[in-house]
């Protein structure tokens, strides 16, 4: 059984990672970038990746994964070990708001701590052959300007990485050379080269991602939140509320996952994240919160983001890095397993060649393509919640017409 609680090492030091050129260096190894190079790593490239923080940590993340990336997890042999690992398989979906409370049995999900499963992959990566460096952040160097201007040709062969661990400071840093670079670095983009155009769309009204575990010992409002959904089995429960949503489910360790998405503004109106979580626990009838004060809460940047460019100059966005939606549904660890995939595949068939340009045009399309349209359902979820008499008569209508819930299940959760 894997012990999460272990720290994942680095196998190699920076020093040793600039004695040689890379295939290909992964900048972040959360689900997309440690799934991304765990197959690159068995297809026989050299693969550095690269980590900014100490694993195993949490995220902001409600940590539910769908049949998608349960059936991407049983292909690479890493489900059974996850199930072993105490992840809580979830049977039903209860959906409230206010007083309208809407249950959903949901085909199959599986609830998970980030650290337990980012360990998980990272440990896999590793075995597979890359080259592992933690708590040590990257950025691309920006190309020279003449490399900019016969860019328009074709890509360079080359890029350059600065590598810089906790202890050095900003100008200190390690350089390494690799073919291509993979950039997973989740919602942050602090590790794309400075001066060159990554244009990005970010929604005004964008909301921002909020987390916090529970030790189930610390858990109130368990029983309440069974009353409401009239189940007991374990189940994921969506709380809507004026300012956001909040997910809430058991997972392992046991322990309780806490995960929403709210306006920015409300934080600053209500004081803290915890008295924002309160006010929409509120709004649902649950008022003994009072332990959420005590919880150390984690927030993200704004979430909703659309990259216009996903590859160009032998970098290649991953993951949350390439644009992401509002988390309502819970897809993105199952769009970032997609996405690493089918990356892997472009890199794979453009490997020999030494120009990258045809695997950059190739990665856009897809992104344009089949990414943004298994998106659609998860962005129109997200606006639907926005208005609480929409987000009530969508509910309604799901509840008349069974039909129509199975077809939103299934597109969703499936
Ligand atoms: C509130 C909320 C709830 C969610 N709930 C779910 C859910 O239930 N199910 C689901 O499937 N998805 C959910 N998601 C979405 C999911 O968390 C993301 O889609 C997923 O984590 C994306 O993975 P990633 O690998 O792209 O990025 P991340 O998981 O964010 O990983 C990025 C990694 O890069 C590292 N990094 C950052 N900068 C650098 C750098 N310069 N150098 C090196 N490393 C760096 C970070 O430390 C991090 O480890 C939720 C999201 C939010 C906000």
């Amino acid at each position: 059984m894997l012990d999460e609680r272990l720290p994942c090492l680095s196998n190699l030091s920076a020093s040793m990672a600039m004695e040689r050129s890379w295939d290909i260096v992964v900048l972040g190894a959360g689900v997309a970038g440690a799934s991304f190079a765990s197959m690159a790593a068995e297809g026989g490239m050299s693969v550095l990746l690269v980590e900014a923080k100490e694993f195993p940590r949490e995220k902001v993340c409600g940590g539910c994964l769908n049949r998608r990336a349960q059936t991407f997890l049983h292909e690479r042999g890493l489900l059974k070990p996850l199930l072993e690992s105490g992840a809580v398989s979830i049977a039903s979906l209860h959906v409230q708001l206010a007083k309208h409370s809407s249950n959903w049995s949901v085909p199959s999900m599986l609830s998970v701590r980030r650290s337990t499963l980012d360990h998980l992959l990272v440990s896999d990566a590793i075995e597979r052959g890359a080259c592992y460096l933690s708590e040590t952040k990257g950025i691309v160097e920006p190309l020279e300007i003449q490399e900019l201007s016969v860019q328009q040709e074709r890509s360079p062969t080359h890029r350059t990485v600065h590598l810089q661990s906790p202890s050095s400071s900003s100008r200190d840093t390690v350089a390494v050379r690799s073919r291509m670079v993979v950039v997973a670095t989740g919602l942050s983009r602090s590790a794309l080269p400075r001066g060159e155009v990554w244009p990005a769309t970010q929604m005004e009204s964008s909301r921002i991602g909020v987390h916090t575990l529970v030790p189930s010992s610390a858990m109130k409002i368990e029983k309440e939140l069974e009353t409401k959904a009239k189940r007991c089995e374990p189940t994921l429960h969506m709380l809507i509320g004026t300012i956001g949503y909040l997910g809430v489910c058991k997972t392992d360790g046991d322990q309780w996952d806490f995960a929403a998405a709210i306006d920015p503004d409300q934080v600053r109106r209500f004081g803290s994240i915890a008295a924002c979580v309160r006010s929409i626990l509120k709004e649902n009838g649950l008022t003994n919160t009072a332990f959420l004060e005590q919880s150390s809460w984690q927030s993200t940047p704004y979430l909703t983001r659309t990259s216009d460019c996903v590859a160009m100059n032998g970098v290649f966005l991953l993951g949350d890095a390439m644009g992401y939606v509002e988390p309502f549904t819970g897809e993105g660890m199952s769009w970032a397993f997609a996405g690493a995939a089918s990356l892997h595949q472009i890199i794979c068939k453009a490997s020999r060649s030494i120009d990258h340009s045809t695997a950059e045009q190739a990665w856009n399309r897809w992104v344009t393509t089949a990414h943004r349209s298994r998106q659609k359902s998860s962005r129109w979820v997200a606006n639907q919640s926005r208005d609480l008499a929409r987000a009530r008569f969508v509910l309604r209508a799901c509840d008349w017409l069974p039909p129509l819930k199975h077809l939103l299940l299934r597109k969703i959760m499936t």
